[in-house]
């Protein structure tokens, strides 16, 4: 379905080229990678832009988040990203949210740019829940939101300007939330394994904030992460430092040495408890007729934070080393034919035949020195890149190199229309 968005796969034809220097201004490793491999580009501070190959990636990463929203009955919906005043005042957070953007249109009307939308939710969901027959329900957005994140230099790990996946559920009952709440932990772990995350990220213990006495995050860890966690290792448990000053015992085992590491938040859940549904008024009638609020959580995870968490933490210092699961492309393949009509005709023939099998592949046509052409395989990070050469059409093979370990075989080309 992917392959529908874009039909460019030849290198000499991509919208981006790739670059020798990052902006000077540009001081994480994230966003210096994704910016000389052409992935986005810096706007200002914390505000980037997608471009073809960051997109792709940012698909695969939205696709896969989506799959697990759909599995835990999420439906899912686009919310506004203006928001009326008169809602961030009846939550209070109008003026308690130091983050939040305020504008003011030419005839003076205030609104807010979206940081997160139980504002806007809570009173959709007033409209449709009535009684308890109504209960539970789910609905999930990907959408831009819109902090004022004074400490933007770590990249697209904290943009000012963001993508999001938010989760809102609907219940009756505590054990219904609780039920729903493990549901989405689960789906959670799910989502970081298949985005290439799994090896490090951990369910984490946090502070509840106001609504309630612990939430949880997804904590990745990485030497540049803003978090301090401590780690589990017999029970891949962590707590986080804001709650718990001092070293503590882990929440599953009692284990008293927990490793303290960086780490980056990619995700988190909440018990909204009755919060908002308290500000908005949002109830139901029991089965007694009784009205009774709407218990919530709500559900994040930051897609371009993911984006740039793999970046920080799956690289070397050639460039990015993309998942398969995640990558633009799965297949690069480099015409390294120096002008040799039959190597490059062998080339052409395979990337046609790549095509009809399926196989996502970028194409390095371009008319440039095979060590530059490597050098930029090896930046944009592709799992694998595929060579036609003299040595390999004497033995009806192609030449595939991994990516993530530089492992290098001959193959038989019918190997690579399994690499799906
Ligand atoms: P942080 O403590 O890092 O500021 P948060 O607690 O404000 O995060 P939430 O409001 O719960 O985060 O947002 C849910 C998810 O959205 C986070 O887990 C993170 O993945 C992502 N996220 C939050 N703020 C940003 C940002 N400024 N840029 C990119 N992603 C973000
Ligand atoms: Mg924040």
């Amino acid at each position: 379905m992917l392959l529908q968005y874009y039909l460019v796969m030849r290198q000499s034809e991509l919208f981006t080229k790739t670059k020798k220097e990052a902006p000077k201004d540009e001081i994480s490793k994230n966003a210096q990678l994704l910016i000389r491999g052409g992935f986005i580009n810096k706007e200002m501070a914390g505000v980037y832009s997608y471009l073809p190959l960051g997109l792709r990636v940012l698909k695969k990463i939205e696709n896969i988040i989506r799959e697990s929203m759909n599995n835990i009955g999420g439906q899912e919906l686009l919310l506004s990203t203006l928001h009326p005043k008169e809602n961030w005042q009846k939550t209070g957070r109008w003026e308690s949210m130091d983050d939040l953007y305020k504008i003011t249109d030419s005839s003076g009307k205030e609104m807010a740019l979206g940081p997160t939308h139980e504002e806007i939710i809570v009173p959709i969901a007033k409209q449709f829940v009535s009684s308890y027959r109504d209960l539970p329900l789910s609905v999930y957005q990907f959408q831009n939101k819109f902090r004022m994140e004074l400490r933007a230099k770590s990249g697209i790990l904290r943009g000012r300007e963001f993508i999001m996946k938010d989760l809102y559920s609907f219940h009756t009952t505590e054990k219904d939330f609780n039920d729903y709440y493990e549901k989405v932990k689960k789906e959670y772990k799910t989502i970081f394994e298949r985005l290439g995350l799994g090896d490090i990220t951990y369910l984490t213990v946090a502070s509840g904030g106001t609504f309630s006495k612990y939430s949880h995050e997804f904590q990745t860890l990485s030497s540049i992460g803003e978090d301090i966690i401590y780690l589990c290792e017999v029970c891949s448990i962590a707590v986080n430092k804001e709650i718990q000053k001092e070293q503590q015992e882990c929440p599953q085992c009692g284990k008293k040495d927990l490793s303290e590491q960086k780490s980056i938040e990619v995700g988190n859940i909440f018990n909204l408890k009755v919060k908002f549904s308290d500000a908005f008024g949002l109830t139901y009638k029991d089965e007694s007729g009784k009205e009774q609020p709407v218990l919530m959580g709500c559900y994040g995870i930051g897609l371009g934070r993911v984006m740039g968490t793999v970046a920080e933490t799956l690289s070397d210092e050639k460039g990015i080393i993309w998942p398969h699961s995640i990558a633009p492309f799965t297949l690069h393949l480099v015409d390294v034919s120096g002008g040799d009509g039959s190597i490059q005709k062998k080339t052409d023939h395979l990337y046609n035949e790549l095509l009809e099998k399926g196989v996502t592949v970028l194409y390095d046509d371009r008319d440039v020195r095979a060590g530059e052409k490597f050098a930029d395989s090896d930046l944009i990070g592709i799992p694998y890149r595929v060579v036609v050469s003299a040595k390999t059409i004497a033995e009806d093979k192609v030449e595939l190199v991994e990516r993530k370990n530089g492992n290098t075989e001959l193959v038989s080309k019918e190997k690579l229309f399994t690499l799906q």
